[in-house]
Parts: structure tokens; C-alpha cells; sequence
């Protein structure tokens, strides 16, 4: 039989009721002669409340308990929906992760599937099961021991398991249509997009485009999965949402393809750090050792032998940031003072097509001045502008920038 692989994302789960519907979507594809593999979120909210109780229970808590809590969401879902397609008549099983086993590395909150052997759900199947219903989200460590695979990771598990089982497809229900060129929900203007291109699907989603999870593509575009978002409100047709594919099947294109924002950003600056050699490798260095992710990073001219080192990191880091900072000043940076600022936000434009325009930099930068939004910190690649603003900014300069670059408008 051919294999399907479904996810269905946590709104598309909130309930009894969203479990029914998304159960008999499922029915439809059974119906069609698929062997069919369900990955599923835990219910809307419940990640966040559960990441929440970690919080509050242990601040720089042990990442191998928060993942013993917040990979719970995602089972409670996964039998309950085997029960609604059991109701049906639909032969199904519930798996928990370790169970598959769905094996991962052990960086716990940020595990990378390492493998997923297919012979345990296989014989299911052969045996007459008709959909296996997967916890996402969650995997097992070569220490025996329960991860998570980052927020959003139920994207990755779809992905990969498509990828391990041969899927024809693998089909993202979520709580809306398809991407757009940007989220639909701070800019009405907003257009869904028929197609997009692994490499812009890619960057979108690392730059805070949430509705895919960025290793899930990374993943479709090396195993060459067939991978498709669409709303699981609506009816679909086998072409609805936005397909993710190679650039060559895609004809035309914007120069810039989509505005992606990113609100939890915080920005450190370590003031008047030595400017010697090595420097940079002491700070970043203890900050991965922390845990941390660094993303934009800037030094500045340096004055009399000192400098200033400025970089931003995700708002939920910071502590783990001030902690490793704070142990290293004395004895080894020296700096005078760690600024934090925890209210700026990232905005970034991508697209393949300023590979080969020049300009989308200065008319980003126009843009955002003529709305007199300052701006921080800004970093490129070959196809994406990024720049750092206050958080107040970031509808509007999300769209200022949709509007300037026309994205309403197709190619
Ligand atoms: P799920 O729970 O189904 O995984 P998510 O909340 O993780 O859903 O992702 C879907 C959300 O992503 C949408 O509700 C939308 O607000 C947001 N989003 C951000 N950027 C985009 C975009 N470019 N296209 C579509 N949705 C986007
Ligand atoms: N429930 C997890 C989260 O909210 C995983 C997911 O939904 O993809 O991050
Ligand atoms: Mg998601």
C-alpha cells in the first residue's frame, strides 16, 4: 500500500470536535487505499502551559525533565485520536515516540532525529492496521532517555517519517491555507502562495515564519519529500495549500517572496570588552557551552584596545545568557557593563531572486527609515536582509515592507 503521512498541528486538535474532523479527513485518504501515518501536536496551548510549569518550577531547569513534561501533550492527543478513528471503524494504534522508537540525538529541548526504523509500525500495517497516529514532537535518546525536538517539532517528526517510510506526500494541517507571503495574521494583505521553493521556505521559517519548523524543511529538501500545507478548516482538493518544492518548478517569481518576523528577540551587548585575540571565541564559546543560540552578532570599531561586542539571542536565553557572561567577566573578558535589551524583534525580507538584483537592501532601509523605524542590528546572506527594530515596530514595519516589495501582487 502506499504510505500517507498527515500531521494535524495543535489548533487542528484543540478538541473532541477538531479530533472528529481531522479524523475523518484521515477516513477519506484510508478510503483512498492509503496506509496512512498520523503525526499529531499536543491540543493548542498545551505546550506553552506545560513549558510554563517547568518555568516556574525550576528556572534553568535540567532540559532532560522539561522534556519529560512537555513531550506529555503530544500522547494524550495521539490516543485520542486513535479512539475517535476506532469509533469509526478505522483500524488504528497510538505510538509514543520511543515506541517506534523514533531515535534522536541527546541535546534535550533541540534533539535531531537521528533515525526512524519503519519495521515495528511496518508489521502493523501488514497486519491489517490502517493508520498509525504518532506522538510528534518527541523522541528517544541513545541514553534510553525521552527528548523534544524544539518548538514546533511535530513538523520535523511528519517530515521524517515521510522520509523513512517513502510517503507519496506529507500533508501539514494547520490553522491556515497555505504560506503566505507573510503571516496572514498581522498583514491582511497577505497572498497565499501556490508554490515556494525549499531553499525560501527554508529561510522563511528560520526567520520566525512559524508555520513550518525549519529542520522539517531542511529534512524535505534532502530526502526529496513532497510536502504540502494546507488548512484543515476547510475541504481540500488534492491541490489545495502551498506545495514546498525545487526552485526549477516554480516559473515565476518576486524578487523578494516573503516578509518573516521574529517578536521574541532580545539583544546583549557586552561595553568595552578588551579587543584581543580570542576574545569572540571566549564569549561565544561559553555561551554554546551554556545552551544558548546565538544569532546576530556585531563588533564594533574598536578604541583605544576595547570594543563592543553586541549580539541577540532569543528572549527566553537571556538568563542562561547573564549566567555564563557573569562567570567569565572577571577573570577572563573584563568588560564594563552587559546591556540587555528585551524589547526589539527581528524583521527580515527573503527571496531567491536577489541573487541576482541588487538594491532590495537600500529600499528595505528607505522603507523602514520612511516610517522612522530605527534600526539596530542588520545581517544578509545571499537571500534574505534581516535587520533587528523595537518590538513596537514590527507590525508595522512588516507591512510597510509587504506593501513596498508588492507582495500582494503575484509575479
Ligand atoms: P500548528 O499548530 O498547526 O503547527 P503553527 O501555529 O505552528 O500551527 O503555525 C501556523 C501559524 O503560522 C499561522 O497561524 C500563522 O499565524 C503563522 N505564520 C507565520 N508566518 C506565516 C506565513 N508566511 N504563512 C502562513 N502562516 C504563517
Ligand atoms: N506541541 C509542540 C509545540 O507547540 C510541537 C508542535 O506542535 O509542533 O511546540
Ligand atoms: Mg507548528
Amino acid at each position: 500500500m502506499p504510505v500517507l503521512v498527515m500531521k494535524f498541528g495543535g489548533t487542528s486538535v484543540a478538541n473532541l470536535d477538531r479530533i472528529k474532523r481531522a479524523a475523518k479527513r484521515i477516513g477519506v485518504e484510508v478510503a483512498k487505499g492509503y496506509d496512512v501515518i498520523v503525526i499529531v501536536s499536543a491540543m493548542s496551548g498545551k505546550t506553552n502551559e506545560l513549558v510554563g510549569w517547568v518555568n516556574e518550577t525550576s528556572p534553568l531547569f535540567d532540559a532532560r525533565e522539561y522534556d519529560a513534561v512537555v513531550s506529555s501533550g503530544e500522547n494524550v492527543t495521539a490516543g485520542l485520536m486513535a479512539l475517535t478513528l476506532q469509533e469509526m471503524n478505522v483500524p488504528a494504534r497510538s505510538w509514543q515516540g520511543w515506541q517506534v522508537p523514533v531515535m534522536t540525538t541527546s541535546a534535550h529541548s533541540q534533539a535531531r532525529i537521528e533515525d526512524i526504523p519503519p519495521a515495528n509500525i511496518m508489521a502493523k500495517f501488514d497486519e491489517g492496521m490502517k493508520v498509525a497516529v504518532v506522538a510528534g514532537f518527541q523522541g528517544i535518546s541513545p541514553e534510553g532517555r525521552i527528548t523534544t525536538l524544539g518548538r514546533g517539532g511535530s513538523d520535523t517528526t511528519a517530515v521524517a517519517f515521510a522520509a523513512a517510510f517513502g510517503a507519496e506526500r506529507c500533508d501539514i494541517y494547520t490553522d491556515v491555507d497555505g504560506v503566505y507571503t507573510t503571516d496572514p495574521r498581522i498583514c491582511e494583505k497577505a497572498r497565499k502562495l501556490d508554490k515556494i521553493a525549499f531553499e525560501e521556505m527554508l529561510e522563511l521559517a528560520s526567520l520566525g515564519a512559524k508555520v513550518l519548523q525549519t529542520r522539517s524543511v531542511e529534512l524535505a529538501m534532502r530526502y526529496k519529500v513532497k510536502l504540502r500545507v494546507l488548512s484543515s478548516f476547510e475541504e481540500q482538493s488534492d491541490e489545495a495549500g502551498t506545495l514546498v518544492c525545487d526552485e526549477e518548478e516554480i516559473m515565476e517569481s518576486n524578487v523578494v517572496s516573503g516578509v518573516a518576523y521574529s517578536r521574541d528577540e532580545a539583544k546583549m551587548t557586552l561595553v568595552s570588552v578588551a579587543d584581543r585575540p580570542g576574545i569572540a571565541s571566549i564569549i561565544f564559546g561559553k555561551l554554546s557551552d551554556a545552551g544558548v543560540n546565538v544569532d546576530m552578532i556585531v563588533q564594533n570599531i574598536s578604541d583605544e584596545g576595547r570594543t563592543d561586542m553586541t549580539f541577540s539571542l532569543p528572549t527566553d536565553q537571556v538568563g542562561r545568557a547573564e549566567k555564563a557572561m557573569n562567570e567569565i567577566k572577571g577573570q577572563e573578558l573584563n568588560y564594563e557593563e552587559l546591556v540587555t535589551d528585551l524589547d526589539v524583534c527581528k524583521v527580515s525580507v527573503v527571496g531567491i531572486g536577489m541573487r541576482s538584483q541588487s538594491g532590495v537592501a537600500a529600499k528595505m532601509f528607505k522603507v523602514l527609515s520612511d516610517e522612522g523605524i530605527n534600526i539596530k542590528v542588520i545581517t544578509t546572506s545571499e537571500i534574505k536582509i534581516s535587520v533587528l527594530v523595537d518590538r513596537k515596530y514590527m507590525e508595522l514595519a512588516v507591512q510597510a515592507l509587504h506593501d513596498a516589495f508588492e507582495l500582494e501582487k503575484a509575479a
